[in-house]
């Protein structure tokens, strides 16, 4: 694994024993959230003491915990927090279900994604030992715009993309950059670097002639510097059977943002469904590990959930501090954290994938394999 890392900006400054310890602010969330977010702190624990990683936690509380606690969803303090912090680890919201008064728009997931500047969402799909799948064979990452594109609620610096001129008639604005569609590219090739050298590019230029044209130039002139790499440019419906028909050619897949969001759904689903759905939101200077999935109301506070994609996404938020902190045993203990959850995956699973382990079973089982290595 290798998660785009390594900015030059360190941090606020702090003491040496501070400088040590690598802080993760832990957001739990709704629905599920608590629950899952538990079990991957828990495997987190056993990663940083079996590696000597120090991670220190901290937690606090949005979505209906921080109405209930600070009076907004995603109060500015924790913001802060958050901007401070090494790495964040967020459960989902359900932002429907908040009183109508904090029925906020953008939710905080959006907040925080355009507030810390977080524009590569990589989004993992592979087939795994011991899970049922759609397809026989698929390990390919969908490297996601994720601050501009059709996103209506983030991708104006005030205001809101949509609006309606007149009763009937509805509009939304769409923003391609040329810089945000390179640095998407940049971050997705040096993925493909540590892995099989190979890009695809989702657009649909012969209609979106500008603005899909202008995402083609600025990811050309990327790749420009990446002779080693493969590239494929695919128009982004026919991707939709593509990925079905021959899953295993796709290594690294660049998208503008809502692409991204239907493929990377697709590719999910394909792989072995939502409850294994990794995903890291990322800049150069911060990320956040964040399940693909929502905040599954219909199963929440049973301890049913899988928080297998909650797990895997902490393990990609320690692999991206290896790069960004130079500690290749932060990188050991995201692969070791991965390899857990292939083992126990093969042994024993959660209900959505056919099992019978409760949620705190299911992460107690992998924190002991990582333990014990
Ligand atoms: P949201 O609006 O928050 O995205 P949603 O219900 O539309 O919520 P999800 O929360 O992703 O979407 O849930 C879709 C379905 O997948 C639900 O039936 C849910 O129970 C199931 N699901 C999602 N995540 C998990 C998980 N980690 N473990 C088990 N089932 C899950």
């Amino acid at each position: 694994m290798q998660w785009l890392g390594a900015g030059r900006y360190l941090g606020p400054r702090r003491s040496l024993l501070e400088s040590l310890l690598m802080k993760l602010l832990v957001l739990a969330g709704d629905g599920i959230g608590p629950e899952i977010t538990a079990a991957s702190v828990q495997v987190l624990k056993a990663a940083s003491d079996r590696f000597r990683l120090d991670l220190e936690f901290e937690h606090e509380a949005i979505g209906h915990a921080g109405i209930e606690r600070h009076g907004h969803a995603l109060h500015d303090r924790v913001l802060a927090r958050a901007r401070d912090a090494d790495g964040v680890v967020m459960g989902p919201h359900d932002a429907n279900r908040y009183p109508a008064e904090h029925k906020t728009y953008p939710n905080p997931s959006s907040i925080i994604r355009k507030e810390l500047d977080l524009f590569a969402n990589l989004r993992p799909a592979r087939t795994r030992p011991g899970v049922p799948a759609h397809v026989e064979s698929m390990d390919l990452v969908i490297a996601r715009e994720n601050t501009e594109g059709f996103m209506a609620d983030r991708n104006m610096y005030r205001g809101h993309a949509e609006f309606m001129p007149t009763r009937n008639l509805a509009q939304s604005i769409r923003n391609i950059s040329y810089e945000g569609c390179a640095r998407i590219t940049r971050a997705a090739c040096k993925l493909a670097m540590q892995r099989r050298r190979k890009v695809t590019l989702l657009h649909k230029a012969h209609v979106f002639k500008l603005s899909d044209g202008l995402f083609l130039k600025a990811a050309r002139d990327v790749l420009a510097d990446y002779p080693k790499i493969e590239t494929e440019e695919v128009i982004v419906d026919a991707m939709m059977a593509l990925v079905v028909r021959r899953p295993e050619s796709f290594d690294v897949v660049v998208a503008t943002n809502l692409y991204g969001d239907l493929i990377s759904d697709l590719t999910a689903e394909l792989s072995g469904g939502l409850g294994i759905g990794a995903s890291l939101n990322s800049s150069l200077e911060r990320a956040i590990a964040q399940a693909a999935h929502g905040s599954a109301p219909d199963i929440a506070g049973r301890n049913v959930a899988n928080p297998t994609a909650m797990i895997l996404s902490c393990a990609m938020l320690l692999v991206w501090l290896a790069a960004r902190h130079q500690r290749p045993d932060f990188r050991q203990a995201g692969e070791c954290i991965e390899a857990a959850i292939d083992a126990q995956l093969k042994e024993g699973r959660t209900r959505d994938l056919g099992g019978t382990l409760d949620t705190d079973a299911f992460g107690e089982m992998v924190a002991r394999r990582v333990a014990r290595g």
